[in-house]
């Protein structure tokens, strides 16, 4: 499990700012969920070794009126999901009336802020950061976002007490050891953590339920917050699963249960936790931005996913294949994810989800050897020679496995590393099909000799 940071402030405070530059490392996928309540964006943090989910709330005046004020309480509801709250001002504005009335809003919730004094670049930072003491929200920690500086020493203050709730916080740097990891782990055993993810009315309750069997079905009142999944233990075939519920199996026909019960936050979290995520998509809205962005995110956190195309009950059979034109058109670039198309109401194909959950699972987890690898590398090199880089042919020499669930194969050799992106994903693809690994995203690095 990561933590949740959440940003809060007035409009050009410099969220934004730091938003970008605490996700830019990492590839920058952004989930981002835009007219679900105000525009919040959520995205993956990684930075100077601290890893955690990071969320731009959108900004508040803090005097807002009317719809306004709706908007903005909305916009708060995102801080009841963080476990920390940056609360940024603007050091060259000075206090103003909309921090106050957000000052007064955040002292009243039971939740760990940090007053963030941001572009304090050059200027004289300790007199107009003074200033801010009068918003009683404890220690002062002044930034500039747009250059990075204080920022590592903030993050450095918010994390270590959550050190001891979030071990993950600290990215992992021991690359090389995974592979003694994985010889010590055996996936056999281990129960499979399969979260069950999409948008609001998707059909994720109904699916859960219909996996679980009507007659499971539980209603759970469980304490905790609004961003807490529902862990269910169940088995199917001899195998051990989790179920990792976003819906929440609960009681029907709750008026507005779909926004409510429908988190973010939970969503990225579950997906982190999984082991393979099944992103469930609504056939009669084909698929959509936001489905999109799940299932990058997904493949960023290393996910191996399986895509189950949803209510295909009742459709025409001329819409039929014009929602699969559609969805051949948008899913090129997860070719190697199986798709299903399902009714979770009548139980029609749900059953086979579990096949391509199972193949998922151990194409992400298969033991691969070096000689196996070197030799397709061979092939590969063979069939398709690398190109010159710099007057100079690349070599690759080996490949061997660095890790595992998701695969990541490590390619040495002179040069590598400038190889073009056309060749590393000629490569990838080769590796792919030689290895006929489904579902789950590999991740292919380059080591030159020292
Ligand atoms: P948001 O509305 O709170 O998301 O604010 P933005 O991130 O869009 O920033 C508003 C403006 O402040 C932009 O013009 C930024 O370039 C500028 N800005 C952000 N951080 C800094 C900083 O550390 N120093 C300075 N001087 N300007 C900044
Ligand atoms: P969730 O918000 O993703 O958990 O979605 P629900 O399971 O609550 O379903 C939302 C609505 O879609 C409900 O009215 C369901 O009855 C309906 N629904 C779910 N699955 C199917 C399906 O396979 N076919 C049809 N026609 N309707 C479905």
């Amino acid at each position: 499990m990561l933590p949740v940071v959440a940003l809060v402030g007035r409009p050009n405070v410099g969220k934004s700012t730091l938003f970008n530059r605490l996700t830019r490392t990492r590839d920058a996928l952004v989930a981002d969920f835009p007219g679900l309540t105000r525009d919040r964006k959520y995205g993956q943090a990684n930075y100077d070794g601290y890893q955690f989910i990071v969320v731009d709330t959108g900004g508040i005046h803090g005097d807002e009126e009317g719809i306004d004020e709706e908007m903005a309480k909305q916009s708060l509801l995102a801080v009841e999901e963080a476990d920390v709250v940056l609360f940024m001002v603007d050091a060259r504005d000075g206090v103003t009336v909309g921090d106050q009335a957000i000052a007064t809003h955040l002292r009243k919730q039971d939740k760990k802020v940090y007053l963030v004094c941001n572009k304090i670049d050059g200027i004289d930072a300790t007199s107009a950061m003074a200033d801010f003491y009068s918003l009683s929200l404890g220690e002062l920690y002044g930034i500039a976002a747009a250059h990075g500086r204080g920022v590592e020493q903030l993050l450095t203050t918010c994390f270590k007490p959550l050190a001891d709730d979030y071990p993950d916080v600290i990215a992992s740097t021991k690359e090389d050891s995974e592979d003694l990891e994985h010889d010590e782990i055996d996936y056999e055993d281990l129960p499979l953590k399969l979260a069950i993810v999409g948008r609001p009315n998707v059909g994720k309750s109904t699916l859960t339920n219909r996996i679980l069997g009507e007659e499971r079905v539980v209603v759970y009142d469980m304490p905790g917050t609004t961003r807490d999944s529902v862990y269910i233990p169940m088995q199917r075939d001899e195998r051990e699963y989790i179920l990792i519920d976003t819906a929440g199996v609960r009681r029907r026909g709750r008026i507005g249960e779909a926004i409510e019960k429908f988190s973010v936050v939970k969503t990225l979290q579950a997906i982190e936790d999984a082991n393979v995520v099944l992103v469930v998509i609504d056939a009669r809205e084909t698929i959509t931005d936001q489905d999109l962005n799940l299932i990058g995110f997904a493949l960023n956190a290393g996910r191996s996913i399986v895509i189950a195309v949803n209510k295909w009950d009742g459709l025409e059979s001329d819409h039929k294949e014009e929602i699969k034109r559609e969805l051949d058109r948008r899913l090129g670039f997860v070719d190697f994810a199986r798709l299903h198309f399902i009714s979770a109401l009548h139980g029609t194909g749900v059953g086979h989800l579990f096949e391509s959950v199972e193949e998922a699972y151990a194409s992400a987890t298969q033991r691969i050897g070096t000689s196996k690898l070197t030799k397709i590398m061979e092939m590969a090199q063979d069939e398709h020679q690398p190109p010159l880089v710099s007057g100079r042919r690349v070599k690759l020499k080996y490949a061997h496995a660095g890790g595992y669930n998701p695969p990541r194969i490590v390619i040495h050799g002179n040069q590598v590393t400038d190889l073009p992106g056309s060749y590393k994903r000629y490569l990838m693809n080769y590796f792919r099909k030689a290895l006929g690994i489904m579902g789950t995203p590999i991740k292919i690095e380059f080591k030159e000799p020292k």
